[in-house]
């Protein structure tokens, strides 16, 4: 799970990371009322779940509450990479004396966190990895020890020669250790991590993602998940517990088991065709899950042909036929459905779905793919 910069920058507060004083808004009214209390020029920032929002123009400086109004009524038009901009942040402009990158990954080939730091913020670390890889610099640590003082010391010297800098660094190195790991995300960034005229480092941008495998330990952070940056389909889907990834081909798939789920992928690529989409249902029977599998599946325009792939083992086929039985009823589908049905009460199901017209059914996995394509209407070209 993503959250917002401003989210992740209280995270980071509570962890004594330093960051920029600001407040969230949504309307350019609220942003000019929260420049005038800040007082001084301010920056209005995008908050959606992408990076690059600088380039895209949904980070400007404001001189006076009026420009802070008018910039925001700008950004709030925006849409950054396909998300629409519904809140911004409104912080006081700091000056700048230098930009550094710093950033914590899973390396899940290592199984240890990975920490790189490097001297030329400001810009995505991937171009500086690209460009100018020996100004990266690497080191894993290990999560439960922590990144230590010796540790977070040489990476700071490593981007910054001025000693009081560098201190300063190495400390907020060693708090974004202890947060990574406290609130197990898997990312947490600071681009910029900025020094001040004046010689303070601040946290000038933070960027946290979670696992949502973790999220149960931390009832706090599941709760700032923002319902705006999800759409209906996705959202339906998590509450019910199905794992749905959009993708781009034409054949829907909804499948019991994230290996099966794979598996028929797999097989509809074998066949010359290509997914709509990943979908498990889960191992349970409710009915309900079919009806919104179908849902989702449907509401994609590209979408011209169902392929239903169920082994029943904990799920039982004939609840999955009646589930499929009240989705046709409940909403009009015009692409053909192809079902597989094999396991628990598979001839239950059968009974039930053999009343139920513009189904076809298959016996085998293979067959039921290599039907599902042909009915989208043969291999793409
Ligand atoms: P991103 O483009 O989505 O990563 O957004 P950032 O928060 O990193 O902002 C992009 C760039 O805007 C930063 O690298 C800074 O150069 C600039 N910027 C952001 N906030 C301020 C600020 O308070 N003062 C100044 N002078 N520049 C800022
Ligand atoms: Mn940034």
């Amino acid at each position: 799970m993503n959250i917002h910069e401003f989210q992740a920058k209280e995270v980071f507060r509570a962890h004594g990371i330093p960051v920029p004083d600001g407040r969230v808004a949504t309307t350019p009214e609220e942003v000019a009322t929260i420049a005038r209390d800040l007082g001084g020029p301010v920056v209005v920032k995008a908050q959606v779940h992408s990076g690059g929002r600088g380039k895209a123009g949904g980070v400007k400086l404001a001189a006076t509450p009026d420009e802070a109004r008018h910039k925001a009524e700008a950004i709030l038009k925006l849409e950054i990479q396909g998300l629409p901009v519904r809140k911004v942040l409104v912080a006081p402009a700091l000056d700048i004396a230098h930009e550094y990158y710093l950033g914590i990954v899973l390396d899940r080939a290592q199984g240890l966190p990975l920490i790189m730091v490097s001297r030329e913020g400001g810009i995505e670390i991937e171009q500086v990895a690209r460009e100018k890889p020996e100004a990266l610099f690497r080191h894993h640590f290990h999560p439960v020890l922590g990144l230590r003082e010796f540790e977070a010391r040489e990476l700071a010297t490593a981007i910054e020669p001025d000693a009081k800098a560098s201190r300063q660094i190495a400390a907020v190195l060693r708090k974004l250790a202890r947060t990574y790991v406290d609130i197990d995300a898997s990312l947490a960034e600071i681009n910029p991590l900025i020094l001040t005229p004046a010689g303070e480092i601040i946290a000038l941008d933070a960027k946290i993602n979670l696992d949502d495998n973790a999220l149960f330990r931390h009832p706090d952070l599941a709760a700032l998940r923002d319902p705006d940056t999800e759409t209906d389909e996705d959202r339906a889907a998590r509450e019910l517990g199905l794992s749905f990834i959009k993708l781009e081909g034409n054949i829907g798939c909804v499948v019991n088991g994230a290996g099966l789920a794979m598996a028929t992928m797999d097989l509809v690529k074998h066949f010359g065709g290509e997914p709509a989409n990943f979908l498990d249902i889960g191992g349970s029977s409710d009915p309900r899950k079919v009806v919104t599998a179908i849902r989702i599946i449907t509401k994609d325009p590209q979408v011209r042909a169902v392929l239903f792939n169920i082994f029943g083992g904990i799920t039982r086929c004939d609840d999955v036929a009646r589930g499929l039985v009240e989705a046709i009823g409940q909403i009009k589908v015009d692409v053909p459905i192809v079902i597989r049905l094999v396991g628990t009460n598979e001839k239950e199901g059968r009974e039930i779905l053999r009343e139920v017209s513009g189904l076809t059914a298959a016996e085998t996995m293979d067959e039921a793919v290599q039907k599902a394509i042909e009915l989208a209407g043969g291999t793409p070209s």
